[in-house]
């Protein structure tokens, strides 16, 4: 894709116009946004170093308060929005109250618009390289195939849902953050919020004692759970969902089908595998109880469809629970909220991690042009 630019990794260009155009294509997102440089693609071991450093040095830059923004949370939402911000030479501070990054894996999959996304930022190749292309959703249901959506279809550059897990997606998002002259603070935690007419004073905790920061803008991309949410009075509307889902990883020993399409099996219990690289799938089920064997629930499935599959080095199998719900709003006053925070829908759809995502991206160019003097008004846009 990107044939005009080297593939020497850290080199430090100027925006191809084609990631501009390609940019731009992006509903307009861009337009009229400088882009600043762009960072050619990373090595798993700096980007590995640039974690290390992170999680070593929880306090580097907190004792200087010059960051315009805080944002809440090192998830993807806070990481790219981080980028973004970073990119558009808008210091900000990013905090996350765990030690290290969340090796519970959950988003394996990456949809084309988030692509797209990744490669006005110069990513797109690290990501494919990482990932694996699913290239159809395969539906079945009674022992039969019931359907196949091609996703070559989708109207996007990208015909393909990128399979990766979070972990990988949030440490490439991290070391281009390095790269662009930002870190993740650790072990850090948001507690308190004072909003102010003309500037926000956040409490921080960090290793045991507490610091206060001001900041023109607050950014809550701390997840389901969100204390800026809390902090701001804002309600989440929705439903908790009864019954649980589940997930493991997985290696199909005797597998014949294709290893480039999801494949859904609308039985009893549901089963759906997606597909990771190296041959790997995570998959996603509803248990038939609170107590079944997950990996015997899953094989009662898969067995009318494929007889000689069995399941061999399984990973973190676990239980989990999905809610539907949205925040009554996404502002208040110069505190914002994006990605988990501000809306979490079911796994099954695959969209959770990509709209925080997406979030993050429309919300990055905004803040920044409001940063520098632009009409606050353009937050409330869509
Ligand atoms: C099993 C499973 C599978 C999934 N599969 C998919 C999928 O395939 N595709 C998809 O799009 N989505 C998927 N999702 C959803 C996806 O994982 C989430 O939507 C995504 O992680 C949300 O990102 P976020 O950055 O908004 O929040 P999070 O990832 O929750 O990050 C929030 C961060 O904020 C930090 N934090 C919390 N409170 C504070 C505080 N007070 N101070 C400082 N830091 C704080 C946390 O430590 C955390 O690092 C899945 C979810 C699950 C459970």
């Amino acid at each position: 894709m990107f044939d005009n630019i080297s593939s020497a990794p850290y080199r430090c260009d100027n925006t191809p116009q084609s990631l501009c155009n390609s940019a731009a294509r992006l509903n307009g997102f861009l337009v009229g946004v400088p882009l600043g440089n762009v960072f050619l693609p990373r090595q798993p071991e700096e980007r590995q170093a640039a974690r290390e450093a992170e999680m070593t040095n929880p306090l580097s830059d907190s004792s200087t308060n010059s960051a315009t923004v805080l944002v809440v949370g090192a998830g993807p939402t806070g990481l790219l929005l981080a980028c973004e911000l970073q990119r558009r030479g808008i210091s900000c501070h990013l905090i996350d109250s765990q030690p290290a990054p969340l090796h519970w894996d959950r988003a394996t999959i990456v949809k084309p618009r988030s692509l797209q996304i990744f490669e006005s930022m110069g990513l797109a190749d690290e990501f494919l390289d990482a990932g694996c292309r699913q290239r159809a959703i395969k539906i079945h249901a009674d022992g039969k195939p019931l359907g196949t959506l091609d996703l070559a279809t989708c109207g996007s550059i990208y015909g393909f849902n990128l399979g990766i897990s979070e972990e990988v997606t949030e440490s490439i998002l991290a070391g281009y953050l390095h790269q662009h002259g930002g870190r993740v603070n650790r072990s850090s935690r948001l507690v308190g919020l004072i909003s102010q007419p003309e500037a926000v004073l956040a409490e921080i905790e960090c290793n045991g004692s507490r610091y206060t920061m001001e900041f023109q803008w607050v950014v809550g991309c701390d997840g389901v759970h969100s204390t800026t949410r809390e902090q701001c009075g804002i309600g989440m509307e929705g439903h908790d969902i009864a019954t649980s889902w589940a997930v493991f990883d997985v290696t199909l020993k005797g597998w014949l089908e294709t290893y480039e399409a999801i494949l859904s099996y609308l039985d009893t219990p549901a089963v759906i595998l997606t597909p990771l690289p190296k041959q790997r799938w995570r998959v996603y089920l509803r248990p038939t109880s609170q107590e079944s064997d997950l990996l015997a629930d899953a094989a009662a499935t898969l067995r009318a469809y494929a007889p000689s599959t069995s399941f061999v080095d399984v990973e973190n199998p676990t239980r989990f629970r999905c809610h539907t719900k949205v925040a009554s709003a996404f502002r208040a006053g110069r505190v914002l909220l994006a990605g988990d925070a501000a809306h979490i829908c079911t796994p099954a759809q695959g969209h959770g991690m990509n709209c925080g995502l997406h979030d993050a991206f429309n919300l990055g160019w905004k803040l920044a042009l409001v940063c520098g003097g632009a009409d606050p008004v353009l937050l409330d846009s869509l």
